[in-house]
């Protein structure tokens, strides 16, 4: 392909790609994908400036759709330039030092992934609020919102100004929209800017007002006065006394090593906000200095955003395995062509279940976007457009285990099949393997591995069997020496005593993990109570509900089990019964733990807040009363902090407890 054709293919591809995403709201390449044409598509037009034309993808932002009223920007809405690199990023940065001759001060802020809007106030009033389009024209989407309570409709000064801010919808809102939506049988958006964007742009603005949106303000344009700020830091500042919303996040940064050590911390944190952020944006902080640098026909000098490693690509599925859980539960897992994907290589992606298969219509050989999201296993999205994915053979869901051939069955109403066969190799080392998880028994150093050669050497086919092995069975396993066998064994033999609640999670009932399992010990205080309890008293109890005390009912009644639990006893195991209240020091108090204590586990820490009546909570919320934080902690601190919540160490903490 000579120059002029590679020019005018990677022109139609981006023009293609930009009509999807702006206005049909459906990519059909991953950012990533995009970015990278649009960087060659720059480079090949930075050596052979000739070749530019004013349609370029490269001369223009965005694109504007017709649903609502157009509306002229009385500043234009820029985009910003984009890389990938550090190296990059620290030559934009000496090329900007050079024009000046003192160190330039930067802001980092995270770079959210929403969509932007243009606000206008007038004596403090909002009036107006418009699209970006394709930054010179943009929509009139004033009514909807007005529905966003993130925009204030009154400011706490009565000044004429115009603020720029992204509206998102925070990730948790966004699952539980696609949930109800795939109930409903209406439409599933593929990410949260699809859906922040599909929400705000309602001809009904009554539906925008259902659909829980945000907004983080990063620019203010305002009228000459004397108290206008003269940099962009101390600018957002005064945006948040006026009553706008400011990501908690942002930092003034002396040099470039600052701001790439923003974007390094950054890269790993982006996982645990509730919100999706795709880079990080960096500003030349003196507005002096903004205006001497200027504009390029599509972004400002000024700004740039350094873009994290992808979140989201797409690969190849190359087939379906299918994988056995502990309770009997068959789970589609797709296998890629491997690919990078948020720093790491990734092979293998969530399908979640049977039914998801079918509504995404996956099938082997297709084309994916997967997605990384907090979770190890990254999950696939979408089956991306492709003139083969018809050709491709439909996925059947399988009729018999994959493991031992019993006939699988799912239970009225549900989704997920099931092997029941109690003796499925699959199933029951998946058992063992949760029986001496953290979450479980905690039994250190058997792992996986272990299990399976213990399992295929015959000593062991149920949890009981580990309480028989000796220390020579241990000595017969690959690599094992007589250390490390007296550990494994000593392992083993302290799990006995652990507490009541632990044993209650390790058996594998279906709906019973940590949290529940500890309802249960506290309610029940022993196994026995436990097994005699009856369907009616056990959905009495606060987190249970009917279909759960049916589980936990059903599982007693099975011989097998209880054969289980009485052999267990009889090998000497022996669940502890819940601690007793020591005090009531934490009466009343909620604690949210982070990090790494000097001393104590987080689950040690937990029991103390419990024993003395304290409650434990898994995220900060305005009813926190303090964050127990340790080492390394991650961004339930920054939420302590814009919450005004109460941050203790592990020191302040037992000293409380004098
Ligand atoms: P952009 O989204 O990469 O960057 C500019 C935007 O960043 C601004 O308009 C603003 O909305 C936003 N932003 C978020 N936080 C900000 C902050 N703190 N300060 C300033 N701005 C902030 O650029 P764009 O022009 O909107 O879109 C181009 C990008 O969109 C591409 O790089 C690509 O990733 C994606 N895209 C993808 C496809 C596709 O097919 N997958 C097609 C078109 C565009």
């Amino acid at each position: 392909m000579d120059l002029t054709e590679r020019i005018k293919y990677l022109r139609d591809e981006i023009n293609k790609s930009n009509y999807k995403y702006y206005v049909e709201e459906n990519p059909y390449l991953s950012d990533y994908e995009y970015d990278q044409m649009f960087a060659e598509l720059k480079k090949i037009e930075s050596e052979h400036p000739l070749l530019i034309t004013p349609d370029s993808p490269t001369q223009r932002v965005g694109s504007v759709s017709e649903k609502f009223f157009p509306h002229t920007h009385k500043h234009r809405l820029y985009s910003l330039d984009n890389t990938y690199s550090y190296e990059e990023l620290e030559l934009w940065y000496e090329k900007i030092q050079k024009e000046f001759n003192e160190p330039v001060e930067l802001v980092c802020e995270l770079k959210i992934d929403g969509l932007a809007i243009a606000l206008t106030y007038e004596q403090g009033y909002f009036t107006l609020g418009v699209t970006r389009g394709d930054g010179i024209t943009g929509e009139n989407i004033t009514t909807n919102l007005k529905t966003v309570k993130a925009i204030p409709l009154k400011l706490f000064e009565d000044v004429n100004l115009e603020v720029r801010g992204e509206i998102y919808m925070p990730k948790t809102s966004f699952e539980r929209l696609n949930e109800e939506n795939l109930k409903s049988g209406e439409k599933i958006f593929a990410n949260p800017r699809n859906a922040a964007s599909g929400s705000l742009r309602q001809l009904d603005s009554t539906v925008t007002a259902k659909r829980d949106l945000s907004m983080f303000t990063y620019t203010g344009i305002f009228e000459k006065g004397e108290n206008v700020p003269n940099n962009h830091y101390d600018s957002m500042m005064y945006l948040k006394s006026l009553g706008f919303k400011i990501n908690p996040n942002v930092r003034l940064c002396k040099n470039a090593k600052e701001a790439i050590d923003y974007c390094k911390e950054w890269e790993e944190k982006r996982f645990e906000l509730n919100y999706a952020t795709d880079g990080v944006v960096i500003k030349v902080n003196k507005f002096s200095y903004q205006n001497e640098l200027g504009y390029t026909s599509r972004a400002p000098k000024w700004a740039t955003a350094f873009k994290f490693p992808p979140e989201e690509v797409v690969t190849k599925i190359v087939d379906i395995e299918l994988g056995l859980g502990k309770t009997g539960a068959v789970t589609p897992v797709a296998v890629l062509e491997p690919v990078q994907l948020a720093g790491s290589i990734v092979q293998r992606a969530s399908l979640h279940n049977f039914d998801e298969i079918k509504r995404l219509d996956v099938r082997i050989g297709d084309n994916v976007l997967i997605k990384k999201a907090a979770e190890i296993i990254p999950k696939v999205i979408k089956v991306m457009d492709s003139d083969f994915h018809d050709s491709l053979p439909i996925y059947e869901a399988p009729k018999i285990c994959p493991c031992c051939g019993e006939k699988l069955e799912s239970p009225e109403g549900e989704v997920v099949l099931f092997c029941k066969n109690p003796k499925c190799p699959s199933v029951a080392k998946a058992r063992i393997e949760y029986w001496v998880s953290k979450e479980a028994m905690d039994i250190d150093k058997i792992g996986p591995t272990v299990i399976d050669q213990l399992y295929s050497k015959n000593f062991i086919k149920n949890p009981a069997d580990l309480y028989k092995l000796t220390m020579q069975d241990f000595m017969q396993l690959d690599l094992v020496q007589e250390k490390s066998a007296s550990y494994m064994y000593n392992a083993i033999q302290e799990s006995k005593t652990r507490p009541l609640k632990r044993f209650i999670a390790a058996l594998s009932i279906r709906g019973i993990g940590k949290e529940n399992a500890e309802i249960l010990s506290n309610e029940f205080g022993s196994i026995e109570n436990l097994i005699n309890a009856d369907v009616q008293r056990l959905s009495e109890i606060q987190g249970v509900g009917e279909k759960l005390a049916l589980e936990i009912y059903n599982y007693f009644k099975n011989p097998e089990n209880i054969k289980l639990i009485e052999e267990l006893k009889s090998l000497g195991v022996d669940p502890q019964k819940p601690t007793q209240t020591i005090s009531e020091i934490f009466k009343g108090k909620t604690f949210v733990l982070t990090g790494t204590l000097p001393t104590m586990t987080r689950d040690q820490a937990s029991d103390i807040i419990k024993q003395n009546g304290g409650k434990t909570a898994s995220s900060v919320s305005k009813n926190t009363d303090y964050v127990l934080a340790g080492e390394n902690a991650g961004s339930k601190l920054d939420k302590a902090e814009t919450l005004n919540i109460k941050i203790i160490s592990e020191e302040e903490f037992l000293e409380m407890l004098k």
